[in-house]
């Protein structure tokens, strides 16, 4: 993604969701997307597989999906075919609170096979009964689940089952937006193992979008930070966990009781994010900011390699000359 902004509305009553986020995927990895509610994650998870409906709007920048074959494809400007035949192909997504998208009338199986039927018309019944059923054991799920419904299922494994539905086709990126914030910690992170050794098995790249930076730090490769719509730090997960620079993700890092070492008080981060309509000046998050200093209220930070650190960006005053 380069300069990535997306609007929600048109005219004055436009606000600006997202600000000229830059971010790479490799081929791979898992990315973890964190930052509170409102600070544009999903909004970027929309965007990047279009399927923002009105009244937000991508307003620039763009989106290229480098193919294994060397060309690439300019995500932002396919046609509906096109984009038809790209997701759940080339990228899916698991959505928020996804265990509720399952329809209550259709079985498994039938939901399962009916991604087969429509991308893979070439398939036999057998074939895709037998495709389902692997599926199913890829997530953990016994294959005598297939014929269940819904309702029968608890909500970890209609959770997985959408995860089985996006790995149907082999995609090359899963963008999973938060999609264990409803289960229980020990679901959720049975899930997350199970997710980090398919991805070991499959070889697919993950965007992981939650405001639980703890689990990203355990689970992805590298995190990027988000703000009012831009990304304020992105580096290694050990390199956040370790040593984060901008003190948006340090008030994120000490939200979370550590579970071991001395007791200390929890100290998070005073005061609400910023409201897309009225975002303030400089660096959005100048009003929160305990090291706030002269030029933060009055300039953007740019997002760059703070000093001799090639390999991480943050997008702070601390950190670059005003
Ligand atoms: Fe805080 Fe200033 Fe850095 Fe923004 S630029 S995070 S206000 S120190």
């Amino acid at each position: 993604m380069r300069n990535l902004y997306v609007d929600y509305g048109t005219g004055d009553d436009a606000v600006t969701a997202l600000r000229d986020v830059d971010l790479t995927l490799h081929r791979g990895e898992v990315l973890g997307l964190a930052g509170e509610s409102g600070s544009g994650k999903s909004t970027l998870a929309y965007a990047v597989t279009r399927l923002l409906s009105p009244p937000g709007v991508i307003t620039g920048g763009d989106v290229v999906y480098h193919q294994r074959d060397g060309d690439d494809l300019d995500i932002l400007s396919l046609t509906p075919q096109q984009l038809r035949a790209f997701r759940w192909q080339e990228l899916s997504i698991v959505f928020q609170g996804a265990m509720n998208s399952l329809n209550p009338v259709h079985t498994v199986h039938s939901q399962l096979t009916d991604v087969l039927q429509a991308h893979r018309p070439e398939m036999s019944k057998a074939d895709r009964t037998a495709r389902a059923e692997e599926l199913l054991k890829l997530v953990g799920i016994a294959t005598d689940r297939l014929g269940s419904f819904p309702h029968q299922l608890s909500g970890g494994m209609r959770q997985r089952v959408m995860i089985a539905m996006a790995l149907a086709l082999e995609p090359e990126i899963v963008i999973m937006d938060e999609p264990t914030t409803a289960l229980d910690v020990v679901m959720q992170r049975q899930i997350l193992r199970q997710l980090v050794r398919l991805r070991e098995e499959l070889g697919f790249s993950v965007i992981f979008i939650t405001h639980d930076i703890s689990l990203l730090v355990e689970f992805s490769d590298r995190i990027a930070i988000m703000y009012g719509g831009r990304i304020v730090e992105e580096a290694g997960a050990a390199d956040i966990y370790r040593d984060s620079q901008h003190p948006y993700s340090d008030g994120l890092l000490h939200s979370f009781p550590a579970l071991h070492g001395p007791r200390r008080e929890l100290t998070g981060i005073p005061g609400s994010p910023p409201h897309l309509a009225a975002m303030p000046s400089g660096c959005a998050f100048h009003p929160r900011c305990p090291k706030a200093f002269d030029p933060c209220a009055a300039k953007v930070p740019v997002l760059a390699a703070p000093g001799g650190q090639g390999d991480r960006a943050v997008a702070c005053w601390l950190h670059h000359t005003p």
